[in-house]
């Protein structure tokens, strides 16, 4: 995936109402985005998919809704306030702020960049005898870059576990790495910067208190644990899952959904034993990537990526990682959060926040692992994997949305072939009894090919074309999106037959 391929996921997702910029009519509002009538469907599709999958289909995990404000106590119990910065740096001539961890990262993914490309020219040259595991293995080449690599990433490593920020700046200027804008080495130093936006409750002056937009959902999952617990007689080990907007001033905000300072999450706080963390963790790495690889997603887009600097409530935590058109970068966190969060919220609230374990006849705070995914980048590395140019046999090309059927904003287009001699009535009827069954749409606009075309670009999977046959015979034409084959199928069988393709238990 290129460069190229990502302006087009932009333009795509404008032109066919998936996602347009905030506040458009006043220049937009940088890095903030809304979702359009299509992007609204998918985004809901893939949240009902994540509900179903974690809530649903266990019988120990339930969720909930928590308000996004919360006591200002819980940002201090959860480490926020003091921990929850990111260390930034400016360039003097641009006068453009950058994440120092991500200027470095970028250097190494170019690194990794050079690597690809020395396999690529020598796959060419080898042709069908290349083995690539010797190549990585024996050529002076990628080794020395290998070197290099191993060796940032541990200085790198060493900077930000100590956090010694002037050996963040150090490495910055011993790499020699420039402003992508201004092309200059002129860095300020590196300072910590806090994420939370804060705002003012209460409206009589001097009355306010100072509150925060929540940085993650988790922090609402914890504060009701106990309500969740007794209330639902639940016994460990048991999740609570929660979807919701989540708010962070990233320093940079960028690459279109990716990295937004408004943003959902879906996350599930999974209670366990003491002890039991790193099994546990195992399990949700492995059910997590089943997950992704149940809607398609084919293997080599995804691996997981190990953290060796731990925030500072992780005893372990990986990321599983998509390969955007930019590089691989973190779609999901699985964390084990060993029993931080519950413990600061029972010292701080001075109320027991425990699970009384009847077998054993004895209470403990629970250990928490936590999986936590974006939905925008999920629907990013979604219309990313899906979105597809493909030229036909007849020398044509068409834009496809290869979407899972089960999460296209649309499962089928009703198309009358003509919009006279009653064909538009016919394809009417046949949209409302559709209409109980799945999302779908009504076309009478354009020449049924440019329909065809606009339904592959809007990832709709069936297309229903009512003809002049369909009012002697009752049938309607049905046009898979991705084979673009079709067959006959009586009008009485629609439903069946759209509801054994699209359904999403399909995906279960
Ligand atoms: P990053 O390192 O990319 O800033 P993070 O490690 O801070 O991400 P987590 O705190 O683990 O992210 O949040 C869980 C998930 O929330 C991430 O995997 C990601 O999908 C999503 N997420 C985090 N920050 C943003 C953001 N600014 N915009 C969109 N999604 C985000």
């Amino acid at each position: 995936m290129t460069e190229e391929h990502f302006k087009k996921i932009i333009s795509h997702s404008k032109e066919f109402g998936f996602i347009f910029p905030s506040s458009e009519i006043y220049d937009g509002l940088s890095a903030t985005y809304d979702y359009g009538q299509n992007g609204v469907e998918l985004k809901n599709n893939i949240k009902k998919f994540w509900w179903r999958s974690m809530v649903q289909m266990h019988e120990n995990i339930v969720g909930i809704d928590a308000a996004i404000f919360m006591h200002p106590n819980t940002w201090k119990a959860s480490g926020h306030i003091d921990a929850f910065n990111d260390p930034l740096i400016d360039n003097k001539d641009s006068k453009k702020r950058y994440r120092a961890d991500i200027l470095i990262e970028d250097y190494i993914l170019k690194i990794e960049g050079k690597i690809e490309k020395e396999i690529k020219k020598a796959k060419k040259r080898f042709g069908k005898d290349f083995n690539e595991k010797t190549f990585r293995e024996t050529n002076p080449n990628v080794l020395r870059r290998e070197r290099d690599k191993n060796d940032i990433k541990i200085k790198m490593d060493k900077a930000f576990n100590s956090e010694d920020l002037s050996a963040i700046y150090d490495l910055i200027i011993e790499l020699e790495i420039t402003c992508p804008v201004s092309g200059s080495k002129n860095w300020t130093n590196v300072r910590q910067f806090n994420l939370m936006f804060k705002t003012d409750l209460g409206s009589v002056s001097g009355e306010s208190t100072s509150i925060f937009l929540r940085p993650e959902t988790a922090q609402g999952i914890f504060v009701n644990y106990l309500n969740v617990q007794k209330t639902g007689r639940k016994k460990i080990p048991f999740g609570i899952a929660q979807i919701g907007k989540a708010f962070r001033n990233e320093i940079i905000a960028r690459q279109f959904i990716f990295r937004m300072r408004e943003f959902e999450q879906m996350e599930m706080q999974f209670f366990i034993k003491p002890g039991t963390q790193q099994k546990w963790y195992e399990h949700w790495k492995e059910t997590r990537m089943k997950w992704h690889k149940s809607l398609g997603i084919p293997e080599d887009y995804l691996r997981f990526h190990d953290h060796v600097k731990l925030a500072h409530y992780a005893d372990a935590a990986c990321d599983i990682e998509f390969k955007f058109p930019f590089g691989f970068k973190e779609i999901e966190g699985i964390h084990s959060r060993t029993n931080f969060d519950l413990k600061q919220h029972e010292e701080l609230s001075k109320k027991k926040i425990r699970y009384f374990d009847p077998e054993k006849n004895e209470s403990y705070i629970p250990y928490v692992v936590e999986t936590s995914i974006g939905l925008d980048r999920m629907f990013l590395a979604l219309i990313s994997y899906s979105l597809k140019e493909e030229t036909l046999e007849d020398g044509t090309s068409r834009t496809v949305l290869a979407l899972p059927f089960s999460l296209a904003p649309n499962k089928a287009a009703v198309l009358p072939l003509v919009k006279k001699d009653g064909l538009s009535e016919k394809a009417k009827e046949i949209f409302n009894n559709l209409k109980s069954i799945c999302n779908c749409a009504y076309d009478e606009k354009d020449s049924i090919g440019k329909r065809y075309r606009r339904n592959d670009a809007l990832g709709t999977p069936f297309c229903i074309t009512v003809d002049y046959e369909s009012i002697e015979d009752n049938s309607v034409t049905v046009r898979e999106r991705d084979s673009m084959n079709q067959e006959r199928i009586k009008i009485s069988e629609l439903s069946n037959f759209i509801d054994s393709k699209v359904n999403m238990n399909l995906l279960f």
